[in-house]
């Protein structure tokens, strides 16, 4: 019996290349700017193996925060649960890049994904290290949890928000402040805009979104205790303050980047990876959300 994924994702694809209202594209880093907002793509590996996909599917977009997934894979396995002496677990009701939290909570970030939390995310792998060792480890991570090699980061785009991230460096500066971060903010942000700037396609991304599937499917990178426990981060802090609403309507760990992108995670069936450049008001891809939406409707894929 064929597949029903494939005709569905096609529809899905269809529709939302008609659609004119399709968000905001940020503008926050200059070269994302450039990006067109007409993108749209959307691929599936199931647990199985299978690869679906439709639309821009062979296009890189810059992943920026759903990296902060992998730093924290990689945080987790070279700190452990240390890491959560650092960081917290709580969802923020915060914008992405919000300062005022982190000033009422005494430099502790509420969780990895906002960019407090991936900045403290980000030093704990780069611990001592020159920021181009860290940033080897990343993208090797990237690629191996991929098993693709053809996956790189963008200077352009890295130096682009590097030139304007003055919010990123007060963060930085704040949690130095606070005694939460072991290396210069320089260093530390450094590897942090480079490690955003990475660029893949809707199908690199959902196989790199393997490992968090569990089951048997591409490699084993992260135990399956620490998956789940990555999964209940995704679906209650990946989306900002979307959370809540990105949860209500799609009902799966996620995690969503600036650059319009969104990996979303069925555990044991399948990993997703949607892409249209355009964001809604908390800075989430607005429709990589209508089509995850009906996705999870039409395939009653949900985790609850
Ligand atoms: N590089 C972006 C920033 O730090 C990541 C934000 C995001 O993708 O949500 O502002």
């Amino acid at each position: 019996m064929p597949s029903p994924i494939q005709p569905v994702l096609d529809q899905i694809a269809l529709d939302m290349q008609s659609r004119t209202d399709r968000g905001h594209v940020a503008d926050y880093i200059p070269e994302l700017a450039r990006v067109a907002p007409s993108h749209f793509a959307i691929s599936v590996v199931t647990a199985g193996g299978n690869v679906f996909g439709a639309g821009d599917i062979s296009t890189g977009f810059s992943a920026q925060s759903i990296t902060k997934v992998f730093t924290l894979a990689i945080a987790l396995g070279r700190s452990g649960d240390q890491l959560w002496q650092r960081v917290g677990r709580e969802p923020s009701g915060n914008a992405f890049n919000s300062i005022v939290q982190l000033e009422n909570e005494n430099g502790r970030p509420r969780n990895p994904f906002v960019n407090a939390g991936a900045i403290v995310t980000t030093d704990e792998v780069l611990a001592g290290r020159a920021p181009k060792q860290a940033l080897a480890e990343i993208i090797g991570f990237v690629r191996a949890a991929a098993e693709d090699s053809d996956i790189h980061i963008n200077e352009a785009v890295a130096r682009s928000e590097q030139s304007l991230g003055h919010r990123n460096f007060a963060l930085a500066h704040f949690l130095a402040a606070h005694d939460n971060l072991r290396n210069a903010p320089e260093m530390t942000l450094g590897t942090y805009f480079h490690q955003c700037a990475i660029e893949l396609t809707t199908t690199q991304l959902a196989r790199a979104g393997r490992f968090l599937m569990g089951g048997t499917e591409g490699p084993r990178l992260v135990s399956q205790p620490r998956v789940r426990r990555m999964n209940a981060l995704m679906l209650t802090c990946g989306h900002y303050d979307g959370s809540g609403d990105f949860a209500f309507r799609v009902g799966l760990p996620a995690k969503s980047g600036v650059g319009g992108g969104i990996l979303a995670i069925v555990p044991g069936v399948a990993s997703i990876a949607v892409w249209s450049p355009g964001l809604d008001e908390n800075g989430n891809s607005k429709l990589g959300t209508e089509a995850l939406e009906r996705l999870a409707r039409e395939m009653d894929w949900s985790i609850f």
